[in-house]
């Protein structure tokens, strides 16, 4: 085995009270630890903040896909994960409301390659990516903190532009950068500010967030060791939402189920509780209780976390939503760039970073991150992610069609053309447009 990551990690010395940095990044999971070491790697001087103390979890699926291994990789993280246990993603399985299934490769050359698509405990993948951020930031001369939260988000009300951070918990301190990354998940206090106080817009959306639970089991049957399908099921009694099974680690699987805030709050009996839908389906749904009658549950790791979606805003003019103003940049959760159909935020927290720190020059925007270049940042990121996140939403709502989806699963299971379009699909957005074309739908499936 490679890293330990029950180990605590040393994050150095505490900033002064006052010290300047060239980018202050608000939280350290995923899209923080990115944007801190892109930061990093271009030479500025980063104060990287998190909240938690690691080793810390944090509620997920747990996969983590083809794009995200390409930033993973890029940043150094790719063999440290290879050198600890891990799922390798093969495939996905479906299955319909009426129980048929089928399972669809991943791309034969991606897999071998090792870039298909991983799966494993957040509590590991993000200490990976921390402990590397660290590394990085500490090399530039930045500096790291945890179990520290950013209570404040200062705005210069002349030049209408955020300034800096205050800090509490490890280190009472204020700091002043030209650029603040907002990474603070979906309860960011930067996405805050920029959104709801500053520009009075609307930071949540019941219609785009979906609310989500998630158990780790043991002893689970059918499932790979080291390597195989995770599944998504689209069963009867979970449709509007979806259940998942994804194998993380050689005998511990991640049990999980969503919905749309909006769809859960018409629901009535065991859909309204997504912890009692699961139960259910654990313990007494015919197609699943034999698969866990000898599994046994990991205490504690019962939580729920919402996802905020990426999915377009009807009628707003910036989408998915205002993610930037001059001095800040939102990344990941923050920015609200989760996929709706999916649910993968750690591909596009990842991109999101890289194209942030991408547009900063310290010394050109030493006094401030300039408005323009924050509205870039919002047209550029919507022109990368815009069709594809429209796509997934359109697919969202196909799927919770249940007679659409059993049409699609039956025809799938029997016709390997499909089931090669749908690998096609998998791997590149592009390919998961002809998902909701309806000439390509009756063709395949209709007819
Ligand atoms: C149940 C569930 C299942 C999911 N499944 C998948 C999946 O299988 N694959 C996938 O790719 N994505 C999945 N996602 C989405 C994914 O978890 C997120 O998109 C991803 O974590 C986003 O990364 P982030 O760095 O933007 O935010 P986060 O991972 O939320 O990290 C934010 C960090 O900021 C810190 N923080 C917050 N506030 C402050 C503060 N005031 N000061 C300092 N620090 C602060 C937090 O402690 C945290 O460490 C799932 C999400 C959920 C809820």
């Amino acid at each position: 085995m490679g890293l330990d990551w029950s180990v605590p990690i040393d994050t150095g010395p505490l900033p002064d009270d006052g010290e300047r940095f060239d980018v202050i990044v608000v939280g350290g999971g995923p899209g923080g630890a990115a944007a801190a070491s892109y930061a990093a790697l271009a030479g500025n001087k980063v104060l990287l903040i998190e909240k938690a103390i690691w080793p810390r979890d944090k509620i997920c699926g747990d996969a983590v896909g083809g794009k995200s291994l390409r930033h993973v990789k890029e940043l150094g993280v790719k063999e440290m994960i290879e050198a600890t246990p891990h799922f390798r993603v093969t495939g996905m399985m479906f299955s319909s409301p009426n129980g048929k299934q089928v399972t669809i490769p991943l791309p034969k050359d991606d897999v071998a390659k090792r870039e298909a698509g991983y799966a494993l405990p957040r509590l590991q993948f993000d200490y990976m990516m921390f402990l590397r951020a660290t590394e990085l930031v500490r090399d530039a001369g930045g500096k790291v903190v945890q179990g520290t939260s950013v209570s404040n988000v200062h705005h210069d009300e002349t030049n209408l532009k955020i300034t800096g951070v205050t800090i509490e918990g490890g280190s009472n301190s204020t700091h002043m950068a030209p650029l603040t990354i907002g990474a603070g998940g979906y309860l960011c206090p930067v996405a805050k500010k920029i959104v709801e106080e500053l520009n009075l817009e609307k930071l949540r959306d019941e219609m785009h967030y979906c609310g989500a639970y998630r158990e780790y089991w043991t002893g689970v049957k059918d499932v790979g060791d080291s390597e195989g399908s995770i599944e998504l099921h689209f069963v009867d009694d979970v449709i509007p939402g979806y259940w998942w099974i994804f194998p993380v680690n050689e005998n511990v699987v991640n049990v999980g189920i969503g919905m749309v805030n909006a769809e859960r709050r018409k629901q009535t009996g065991i859909k309204k509780s997504l912890k009692k839908l699961q139960h259910y389906l654990i313990h007494e749904h015919p197609r699943f209780k034999e698969r866990f009658v000898d599994a046994t549950f990991v205490e504690g790791s019962g939580k729920g976390w919402e996802l905020p979606f990426g999915s377009p805003r009807k009628g707003a003019a910036l989408q998915p939503r205002r993610t930037a103003m001059a001095g800040a940049i939102c990344v990941g959760d923050a920015a609200s760039l989760v996929d709706p159909f999916s649910g993968e935020g750690v591909g596009n927290a990842l991109l999101s970073a890289k194209l942030a720190i991408s547009l900063f020059d310290r010394e050109v925007h030493s006094e401030g991150l300039p408005v323009e270049v924050a509205d870039e940042y919002m047209v550029r990121l919507w022109e990368e992610l815009g069709p594809e996140l429209s796509n997934s939403f359109k697919i969202q709502r196909i799927v919770r069609r249940k007679r659409l989806m059993n049409l699609f699963v039956r025809k799938a299971a029997k016709r390997p053309a499909l089931q090669a379009a749908l690998t096609d699909a998998l791997a590149s957005k592009e390919a998961q447009k002809k998902l909701h074309n309806p000439l390509w739908l009756a063709r395949n499936i209709l007819l």
